[in-house]
């Protein structure tokens, strides 16, 4: 079950007092935007309801492929030439390890021993345990990637520094996370003050097995991680909405008569030209690690 806990008032990215957000656990830092949940996870505990988290994946399977594609070439564009050794932090079912390793030598470290032991059961190389505990002393890399995992990791400045250590010179951090510039997560807020809160605990994942406890935007984040010694190489957007399984997707996300569904699919097909208009809801930081001094 989803905890909650007293919040720390002090925000992580400029240190400013943050302020009561949209529900108990929810806070927002009025200075940098930055926004936090004080929810805790309960991954291996497998206790909290049971949501069918392997159909929701199936539906955003084709959508997550597409923009890991996208972020192996943001990999090889900016690691060093000869660098080759990328590590996967979360890396879940493994699809990323699968799209990266045409290009590099794959690691993948992943909490829940069931979802780390299947994709080691599949011949990928997955530890099994937390980032940085599971890796052996001096263990380095050229490429650290983190999708869809750092906003769950509530000692982020920790995490980020044990990038800046595991990563040789050089060396880039990738971070594939929620934007909360984007189009979907500010339509969830202005629902929430209009007394509706589903869609946006469902941002946050309150409630699921590993919460968010963060929301950044591409500038806050940008001053987090530039803070642990690195400087930003290229920031970018993903589409958060695909054509590409989009029928899966809806399929999965509950029973919808096909009618219904169908008509659903039209009008999210007609909408995705203009969302692109939009900030996106996914956003990519690519991050080189600053020599010291
Ligand atoms: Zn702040």
């Amino acid at each position: 079950m989803t905890q909650r806990k007293q919040p720390d008032m002090a925000c992580i990215v400029c240190g400013n007092t943050k302020v009561a957000g949209l529900e108990g656990w929810h806070a927002t830092c009025p200075v940098c935007s930055y926004e936090s949940a004080a929810l805790t996870d309960a991954i291996n505990a497998h206790t909290g309801p049971e949501v069918n988290e392997a159909e929701r994946e199936a539906g955003l399977k084709a959508l997550r492929l597409e923009n890991f594609r996208v972020i192996v070439q943001y990999a090889r564009k900016h690691a060093p030439p000869a660098g080759r050794r990328l590590l996967d932090v979360g890396s879940a079912h493994g699809w990323f390890l699968e799209t990266a390793r045409e290009q590099f030598e794959v690691l993948g470290v992943e909490p829940d021993a069931v979802v780390g032991g299947r994709a080691a059961a599949r011949g990928l190389p997955v530890r099994s345990g937390y980032f940085p505990d599971v890796l052996a002393d001096g263990e380095r890399f050229d490429v650290i990637v983190f999708n869809d995992v750092i906003e769950h990791i509530p000692d982020i400045r920790s995490a980020l520094g044990a990038c800046h250590e595991r990563l040789d010179s050089g060396g880039i951090l990738i971070l594939n996370l929620p934007s909360s510039s984007g189009f979907f997560y500010r339509l969830s807020k202005l629902v929430a003050r209009l007394g509706w809160k589903a869609p946006f605990d469902r941002l946050w994942q309150k409630d699921l097995p590993s919460p968010h406890v963060h929301y950044f935007n591409p500038s806050n984040l940008r001053r987090l991680v530039a803070g642990q010694g690195f400087e930003l190489v290229e920031a970018a957007e993903l589409p958060a909405l695909r054509a590409k399984g989009l029928l899966e997707r809806l399929r999965c996300a509950g029973n919808v008569p096909l009618v219904s569904l169908y008509v659903q699919y039209a009008a999210i097909l007609c909408a995705i030209p203009v969302l692109r208009m939009f900030p996106s809801d996914i956003i990519v930081g690519v991050f080189r690690k600053k020599a010291a001094g």
